[in-house]
Order: C-alpha cells, then sequence, then structure tokens
C-alpha cells in the first residue's frame, strides 16, 4: 500500500534545525532576543505596532488572556459559532461566564452577522469568531456590529495567519486576535501563540498576565542608583506563566520567513481540488473568496449530500487518504449545557469533510486524493441512489 497522506503536517528542516542550534550555542535559551524579534517580525506581519503584541505558549493560553484582559466574568454571555475550537469554549466557561453558541453559514461554517445578532442580549458581553479554514468570513461587518452594539470582538484567527479583508489582517479587526503556531498550523513552533490587543493600556497589561502577573519594581541599573535590592517585585494579577522562549521563537522566525511560499502552495493544492472535483455529482466544494479576500488555506472541505460523508471517509483511510472533520460543534458537548438548536451548523457537521491540505503535498499526493475522492464518492452515491 502507498504510503498514507497527511491531513495535517508541519513543514520543519535544515534551516529551523540549524537556528535552533544557534539558540543552543548562544546559551540564551529562556525568553530573550529571538522571542522579541518573533514578536516584531509578528506584528510587521499582520501590519500592527510590535507594542501590541504578546507571545504565549498556546493560542488557547492566549484566549484565556484574552478574556481576563477584557475582564469577562460571571453572569456575562459570550457568543461564539458552535464550530469553535474548544479552547475557546474553555476560556468562557472557565470565567463563569456563559458561551452561548450561534449558528454559521452551511457552505462555509462562519458565522453571518444574523446568525450574531440573533443571539445577542443585553448581557452579551464579547463575541469570540474564528475564521474557519482561513476563510475570513463576514468579519469586517461582524466587527461593525459589536461597535455598534459596544460588545467586545475577540477574533480567533489561530488559522488565519496570511487571512486579510480588503488588506487587512485577520485578528486585528476586533479588540484581540489570537494565532496558534501549534504542531497542526502553518507556521509552526511545535507549541506557541500570539496575541494582539488593540487598545494601547491593556497591551501593555498583556505581557505582565502571561508572565505570572509580575511588575518588577525597578530594573537593574535604577536598582543600583537607589542602592536597593533588583530582585524585588510586586504582582499585579495572580497569573500563570504563559510565557515561550527563545528556542520556539527561534524556529517561528524561520517558519515565518517561509510563511509566503507555504501559502503559495496552499494555494495551488486548494486551486487543483477546485479543478479536480467542482464536476462530481454530490459534492461541493468551498464557495469562492469573496471580492476583497485573501485566505490561508488552511483547510480545504467538501460537503457530501446523501448521507454519505462517513462511508466516504472510512473508503478513503483504506486507500491511504487521511482525512477529518473540525470542529465538532460544541452546542453538543454536554459540558457547556447549551440547549440550542443550530440547523445550518447541524447540516454542516453531518456532510463535511476536511481533505488533505498542507504545503509538503506534492502534485502526485493531489492527484491520488482527487483520483481517490473520485473513485469513492461515485461508487457511494450510487449505491445511496440505488436504495
Ligand atoms: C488549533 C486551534 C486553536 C488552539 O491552538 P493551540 O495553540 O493549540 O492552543 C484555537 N483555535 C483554532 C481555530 C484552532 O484551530
Amino acid at each position: 500500500m502507498e504510503p498514507m497522506i497527511n491531513v495535517m503536517q508541519p513543514a520543519l528542516g535544515e534551516q529551523e534545525l540549524a537556528a535552533v542550534r544557534e539558540v543552543f550555542e548562544s546559551n540564551w535559551i529562556g525568553r530573550g532576543a529571538r522571542t522579541q524579534q518573533f514578536e516584531s517580525a509578528f506584528a510587521r506581519h499582520i501590519g500592527v505596532d510590535a507594542d501590541h503584541v504578546t507571545t504565549t505558549n498556546s493560542c488557547t493560553e492566549a484566549t484565556f488572556i484574552a478574556m481576563e484582559l477584557l475582564e469577562i466574568g460571571p453572569g456575562d454571555e459570550v457568543v461564539l459559532p458552535t464550530p469553535s475550537f474548544v479552547g475557546a469554549g474553555n476560556a468562557i466557561a472557565s470565567r463563569g461566564a456563559v458561551p452561548v453558541f450561534c449558528d454559521v453559514d452551511e457552505a462555509t461554517l462562519n458565522p453571518r452577522v444574523s446568525d450574531i445578532e440573533a443571539v445577542l442580549t443585553e448581557r452579551t458581553k464579547a463575541v469570540l469568531i474564528l475564521h474557519y479554514g482561513g476563510y475570513p468570513g463576514e468579519v469586517k461587518q461582524i466587527a461593525q456590529l459589536c461597535r455598534d452594539r459596544g460588545i467586545h470582538l475577540i477574533e480567533d484567527a489561530a488559522v488565519a495567519i496570511a487571512s486579510t479583508v480588503d488588506g487587512q489582517s485577520c485578528g486585528t479587526f476586533g479588540d484581540i486576535g489570537v494565532w496558534s503556531f501549534d504542531h497542526g498550523k502553518i507556521v509552526v513552533t511545535v507549541d506557541g501563540g500570539m496575541l494582539c490587543v488593540r487598545d494601547p493600556e491593556l497591551a501593555a497589561r498583556a505581557p505582565k498576565i502571561a508572565y505570572l502577573g509580575m511588575e518588577q519594581r525597578s530594573g537593574y541599573d535604577q536598582a543600583m542608583r537607589a542602592q536597593t535590592r533588583w530582585w524585588d517585585f510586586d504582582v499585579t494579577s495572580f497569573s500563570r506563566r504563559s510565557t515561550t522562549n527563545d528556542v520556539l521563537a527561534a524556529i517561528g522566525n524561520v517558519q515565518l520567513s517561509r510563511l509566503g511560499d507555504f501559502i503559495a502552495r496552499r494555494r495551488e493544492v486548494a486551486e487543483a481540488y477546485d479543478a479536480g472535483l467542482s464536476d462530481v455529482a454530490g459534492l461541493r466544494v468551498p464557495p469562492p473568496l469573496p471580492a476583497g479576500h485573501t485566505s490561508s488555506y488552511y483547510m480545504y472541505w467538501l460537503q457530501f449530500e446523501g448521507g454519505i460523508r462517513d462511508q466516504v471517509a472510512r473508503d478513503l483511510y483504506e486507500l491511504g487518504v487521511y482525512t477529518t472533520f473540525r470542529y465538532p460543534l460544541l452546542h453538543q458537548v454536554p459540558a457547556y449545557g447549551s440547549s440550542a438548536v443550530l440547523p445550518n451548523a447541524e447540516a454542516a457537521a453531518a456532510k463535511t469533510l476536511l481533505l488533505p491540505m498542507h504545503q509538503s503535498l506534492s502534485d502526485s499526493d493531489v492527484d491520488r486524493v482527487i483520483s481517490a475522492v473520485r473513485e469513492c464518492t461515485g461508487r457511494r452515491i450510487r449505491v445511496a441512489r440505488a436504495a
């Protein structure tokens, strides 16, 4: 059998290894110059000042920090699309706030303005959207809605690292944006995240929350002049330690420099899938991007008519093509205690399948995926229609 084609996969190589070696040899592996360099490069990439960004050890952690910065608390409602990452739901629930799940567009799995409006109440304190598969969705209009209503907007841009609307980066439309560099994302630092905070005062608090809430009383020089101790400190919040280190940041610097190439390849793969699959009966490819939108092409999804999705997924696995579905609907996870009925999301979750999508796919991998999907879909559709 041919080797399994992964659904997602990091692209780490010699350049990243060389960068790690350099950090080892420098003897400074903790948070330092490389982390600062990573923050500056990332800030430049998304078009903001470096003062507004803070690296964290994961995107989930960045989301928890966002909740703390915006003082989300007991009784507050935070609206999020039901196909969201579980960490977003946990960040809300852990504050004693209520996650309120909204529906999405069936074809894009992104929430529309109307989906969010439908669940707003006077207790809504924030909206937390993500950009499904790297597609921006109605982020601009949702940001406007939140401004009009005096509600915070948090963007989970974990998979939208190169997504833009009219030239503006996803993650910068709302009050706070968060990104992920975990093992399954596009830019990978093994584990890691980034937080971008629009308000300058809150942005200045973010790194303190990310590092034990510590407030250095004075720097070394100041302490020497004042003849006090430079190791004294106070805490401004009872925080955890959510920082990263220079080993991971060095990997991130290399990965960020390769991002353009990564996205270009992902786009080629998406276009090849579109060309190879859009004519298959009973199968829907992702809708075209609206004018002015760019995608990170993090996910490529198909939607199957006739209830054959699970069967096709198993058939593809037998042929060495690994697939999956993200994100299982949170309103159906018992712990969140939701009784919502969200028909579009439920329909989408029953028929959507993610194909292999990463920058290391070869042309022959892509051809193999296309012919496997054509074969399995055709067979299962015929059986379903005959029944
Ligand atoms: C992966 C992912 C996250 C979580 O990122 P971590 O860095 O693993 O915490 C959050 N949101 C979305 C949409 C993701 O895909």
